[in-house]
């Protein structure tokens, strides 16, 4: 017992006689990658089309879906790099064709900036940055689909009617000269 708790006295007077220091400061080092690292994301918002499928896959909820005033993508995924386990199952699901709107782009992900310091939680996002002309052209061009498509509409329906009239009016002639060869 007695020699047990020098023992201990002996390894604690050691430890502060001689500090054990940090071989190497890990804040400094580059992040360690894991095996299936595929880089930072990259968001397309020219070619996504607001479907939802990425954000309802991911398994953290690193993603959330930025609202856009359009139709179509009326929204558009950001991710937190802070939460992402970058399992890339954003990406697999994506259903756009021949390019992914939001893919692993292969990029780096840092966590401190260049002085060493860390970076704020709200620099650590893939955050997207829509242009506000290329918002207004595509409003203009979602108007002028609409306009296309009404116009396309009112034609059709007055075709519809056009024929249904015609239709009809051909009936009431064939009656008309059916009931005169009777009369005769
Ligand atoms: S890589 Fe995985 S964890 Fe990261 S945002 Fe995509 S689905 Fe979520
Ligand atoms: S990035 Fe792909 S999966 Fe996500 S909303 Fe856009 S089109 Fe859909």
């Amino acid at each position: 017992m007695l020699f047990q708790m020098s023992e201990k006295i002996i390894r604690v007077l050691k430890g502060v006689k001689e500090p054990r220091r940090a071989i190497v400061d890990v804040s400094k080092e580059p992040a360690h990658k894991s095996a299936i690292f595929r880089g930072r994301h990259e968001v397309r918002y020219d070619i996504c089309t607001g479907c939802d499928a990425c954000n309802k896959i991911c398994p953290v909820d690193a993603i959330i879906m930025k609202p856009l005033p359009l139709k179509r993508p009326n929204k558009i995924p950001e991710v937190s790099l802070g939460i992402c386990i970058f399992c890339g199952l954003c990406e697999d699901v994506c259903p756009t064709k021949p390019e992914k709107a939001i893919k692993l782009s292969g990029g780096d992900v840092s966590m401190v900036n260049s002085d060493g310091t860390e970076k704020a939680l709200d620099d650590f996002w893939v955050r997207v940055d829509v242009p506000e002309e290329w918002i207004e052209a595509k409003k203009k061009e979602e108007e002028e689909k609409a306009r296309k498509k009404k116009e396309m509409m009112a034609k059709k329906k007055a075709e519809a009617e056009a024929k249904k009239k015609a239709e009809e009016a051909a009936k009431k002639k064939a009656e008309s000269e059916a009931e005169k060869g009777e009369e005769k």
